[in-house]
C-alpha cells in the first residue's frame, strides 16, 4: 500500500505560533490564561492544560497580574478594549493574516459598503472579524445569501478556512442583488493550499482518511470536500477510531488533516495504519 500524506496539512502557521506561544509563556509566568480554547482539539487543550495553560470564560476570572493569551484567531474589539483597560498582562497571538482580514473589513466599510462576512455564525474569527464593524451581516449558506435584500455598495470578506467552492456560490447569489460590489478574497494561503491537495488526494487515492476534531469547523469542511470526490472519505479525531477494513484492497491511502490537529495525532495515525497494513511506500503529497 502507498500512503500519500498531503504536505500542507494539520496545523497551519498561525495555529502553531498561538500553541508554542502559550507553552512559552505557561513556562516562563507559571501559567497563562485564554478565553476559550486555543485550537478546536481537545487533546491539545487537555494537554496545555496540564502545563498550566487555562480556559477561562471572562477576562474577571484571569487571576491579578496572570497573563492573557488572544488565540490565532483573533479577539473583538470589546474584549481588546477591556482588557487593556483593566491593565491586562496581554499576550497577542492573533495570526497577522487574520489581522489583514481586519484590515480589510475595515477600509471596505470605510468606503461606505454594506458588509457581508462570509463566515460559520458565532466562530471566534467570524465574531472578531465582526467586532471590527457596525452591524455587519454574517451568510453562511447560499440559502442565506438568497434572503439578502437588494443593495447598493457592498463589501464582502470570508473567514480565513473556507472553501472556495462555497464563497464562489454564495458571491454569485450576492452579484444578483448588489450594484456595487467589492470582495476580498480573504481565504489564508495555508486554508487554499491544504484544500487544494485534500482535493486531488481524495480523486487520486481508494481512500481518503482526514484527521481532526468533530468541533473544528475546518476539519469538517475538509471530510465534505473529500466526500464529495471520494465516497471512502472517513474522518477521524485520533488512531483509535480507525477500522482496519476501511483499507480492504486499497492501493493507495491519502491523508490530511485540519488546521488544529497537532503533528503528534498525524504520527500516531500513520503509526497505526503501519501496524495493519503493508505500507511500501510513504510520501508528502504537494
Ligand atoms: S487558518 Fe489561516 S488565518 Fe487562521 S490561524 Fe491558520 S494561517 Fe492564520
Amino acid at each position: 500500500m502507498k500512503l500519500l500524506i498531503a504536505k500542507d496539512s494539520g496545523y497551519c502557521f498561525g495555529v502553531r505560533d498561538a500553541v508554542d506561544l502559550a507553552y512559552k509563556t505557561a513556562e516562563e509566568s507559571g501559567d497563562v490564561f485564554m478565553l476559550g480554547n486555543i485550537v478546536h482539539n481537545e487533546n491539545v487543550v487537555n494537554d496545555l492544560d496540564k502545563i498550566g495553560a487555562k480556559v477561562v470564560r471572562t477576562l474577571d476570572k484571569v487571576p491579578d497580574g496572570k497573563p492573557i493569551l488572544f488565540r490565532a484567531h483573533g479577539t473583538t474589539t470589546d474584549v481588546w478594549k477591556k482588557a487593556k483597560n483593566m491593565g491586562m498582562n496581554i499576550i497577542d497571538a492573533t495570526c497577522p493574516l487574520v489581522k489583514e482580514i481586519h484590515n480589510e473589513v475595515k477600509a471596505l466599510d470605510s468606503e461606505g459598503r454594506c458588509i457581508i462576512i462570509i463566515g460559520d455564525h458565532g466562530h471566534d474569527e467570524v465574531v472578531g472579524i465582526a467586532s471590527q464593524v457596525k452591524n455587519p451581516i454574517i451568510v453562511s449558506s447560499p440559502e442565506e445569501a438568497q434572503n439578502l435584500r437588494k443593495m447598493k455598495k457592498v463589501g464582502i470578506v470570508c473567514q480565513s478556512t473556507q472553501t472556495i467552492e462555497n464563497v464562489q456560490t454564495i458571491i454569485n447569489i450576492i452579484m444578483t442583488k448588489a450594484f456595487d460590489l467589492r470582495f476580498v478574497n480573504t481565504i489564508c494561503f495555508p486554508t487554499k493550499r491544504n484544500q487544494q491537495q485534500l482535493k486531488d488526494l481524495s480523486e487520486k487515492c481508494d481512500v481518503m482518511l482526514i484527521i481532526g476534531s468533530f468541533t473544528s469547523a475546518n476539519s469538517k469542511r475538509l471530510h465534505q470536500l473529500a466526500l464529495e470526490r471520494n465516497k471512502k472519505s472517513y474522518q477521524v479525531t485520533c488512531a483509535d477510531e480507525i477500522e482496519s477494513e476501511w483499507f480492504n484492497n486499497a492501493e493507495i491511502v491519502g491523508i490530511s488533516a485540519g488546521a488544529s490537529t497537532p503533528d503528534s495525532i498525524i504520527q500516531d495515525v500513520i503509526q497505526h495504519i503501519k501496524n495493519f497494513a503493508d505500507i511500501q511506500i510513504e510520501e508528502k503529497y504537494a
